[in-house]
């Protein structure tokens, strides 16, 4: 079907940016796997070859050549960018990194528009001075703390500036608060105004520094989104009022942003025009997930492109239902495993990729293999790894909708999977849509 001609430079490609993470003739069935086996489109393979190897996020979906920004510029969203800086502080450190020894180097960072804290994870053979300037190159940027901060990974490099930046005294932030639609809520978007409808509430009980307090939490939602929101105060939400919300920050946890009322936050009771909300799921595109980091109750369209290890059947703590490889848990010691059955899906819907964890019993669902047929198969076979490969040739580039929440960890966006279902495509609806599109694009 497709020859080497079109497999060599989608090779040469991925052989750049997994430098030492796969070798050669790893690779090289891989691509084969995905464009010939798969009959995959290069773009797509070549995501999901990244996001199956590269378990440093931050090149998982770098398509674009980076581009210089100035500090007040930054989101702490961005993969792939480069800034020229002034060192105002460095640290450099050993620290210990999974029983690795690692240098890095962290400090502050500043240019006309502000200071930011960064991260160079590789310091081993990096001197940064202070009071000098910088380009940072293919850098990449987090929240933490409520901040964003720039980090320089595997990929980055740091020259000497040819000029220097002046970075003024103080940077005073600004604080005016901003209207934005519930759906473009993410982290560091600063101090903002909401109005949305109260979904739902609840008041719980949280420890701060030995002293217990009440947070006033729940859902609220516009036509736009939903986002999970905290209160210190009670405001007395009820649930169906919309209210309208001024200086609201956000935060993060695990890429999931929410939205907190604050002490010198503003709540009224306004009117909406938002009419019925969408009780269901929002579908989202890979690529909106990944702009904001994380997502809450949202449903994804795509491709089951590859099944990761650790799919099939697993060995389970009884006591703390960890999934452990050996009949020992890191926690309890040697213990008697239970087994279960989960697929780890990278799923591409076109616009990139994430991870799906899926449960025992969608896995049931989806592929037909219960529990007891899996461990059926691997005794017969003597080979636990029988069932995930029988699980690969059912599940793998099958249409697939998943809904859930999404986190961000250092491996990328990944779904914990509430709901899933295979979709039947009509193939002839499925071609002449593909027909419009293609009419559309022209
Ligand atoms: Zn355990």
């Amino acid at each position: 079907m497709s020859n080497n001609n079109q497999l060599t430079p989608l090779f040469e490609e991925l052989k750049k940016v997994l430098e030492g993470k796969i070798d050669d003739d790893t690779l090289m069935k891989e691509v084969k796997k995905y464009v010939e086996d798969y009959g995959i489109d290069v773009d797509r393979a070549k995501r999901a070859i990244i996001k199956k190897y590269d378990t440093d996020a931050t090149s998982s979906f770098v398509t674009a050549d980076s581009i210089v920004k100035k500090i007040d510029a930054l989101k702490g969203s961005e993969m792939n960018i480069d800034v020229i800086v002034k060192a105002i502080y460095v640290d450099k450190k050993e620290v210990n990194i999974r029983g690795t020894k690692k240098i890095i180097i962290s400090g502050i960072l500043g240019d006309e528009t502000g200071t930011c804290p960064f991260t160079i994870w590789e310091g081993e053979s990096v001197d940064l001075i202070k009071g000098e300037t910088y380009h940072f190159k293919n850098a990449y940027t987090k929240m933490w703390n409520e901040r964003v901060q720039i980090n320089l990974g595997t990929r980055g490099k740091i020259e000497k500036a040819d000029s220097t930046v002046d970075v003024p005294e103080r940077t005073i932030p600004t604080s005016e608060s901003r209207e934005i639609k519930i759906g473009d809520i993410k982290e560091g978007v600063g101090n903002i105004t909401v109005t949305g409808r109260i979904i739902s509430t609840e008041t719980r009980n949280i420890n701060v520094k030995g002293e217990s307090k009440v947070v006033y939490a729940g859902i609220i939602a516009d036509d736009s989104g939903k986002i999970q929101y905290s209160a210190w105060n009670d405001y007395s939400l009820k649930d169906g009022e919309t209210i309208c919300v001024k200086n609201a920050y956000v935060r993060a946890w695990r890429g999931i942003p929410q939205l907190n009322m604050g002490d010198r936050c503003e709540v009224s009771r306004v009117t909406d025009n938002f009419g019925q909300i969408q009780e269901v799921t929002s579908k989202k595109t890979i690529s909106d997930i990944v702009k904001i980091g994380g997502a809450l109750d949202v449903a994804v369209f795509g491709t089951v492109v590859d099944l990761r290890t650790g799919s099939g059947l697993i060995k389970r703590c009884p006591q703390c239902n960890r999934s452990i490889l050996n009949d020992e848990c890191s926690a309890h010691g040697k213990i008697e495993p239970v087994f279960d059955l989960r697929m780890k899906l990278i799923v591409d819907d076109g616009t990139g990729a994430l991870s799906a964890v899926v449960n025992r019993s969608d896995t049931e669902k989806l592929t037909g293999i219960t529990l007891a047929a899996a461990e059926e198969l691997a005794k017969a076979q003597s080979d636990m790894d029988s069932v995930s490969r029988e699980i690969a040739q059912m599940i793998i580039m099958k249409r697939i909708t998943i809904k859930g929440n999404v986190m961000s960890d250092d491996y990328g966006p990944m779904m914990i999977v509430k709901e899933a279902s295979i979709d039947d495509v009509d193939v002839v609806t499925e071609a002449k849509k593909l027909y419009e599109e293609m009419e559309g694009a022209l």
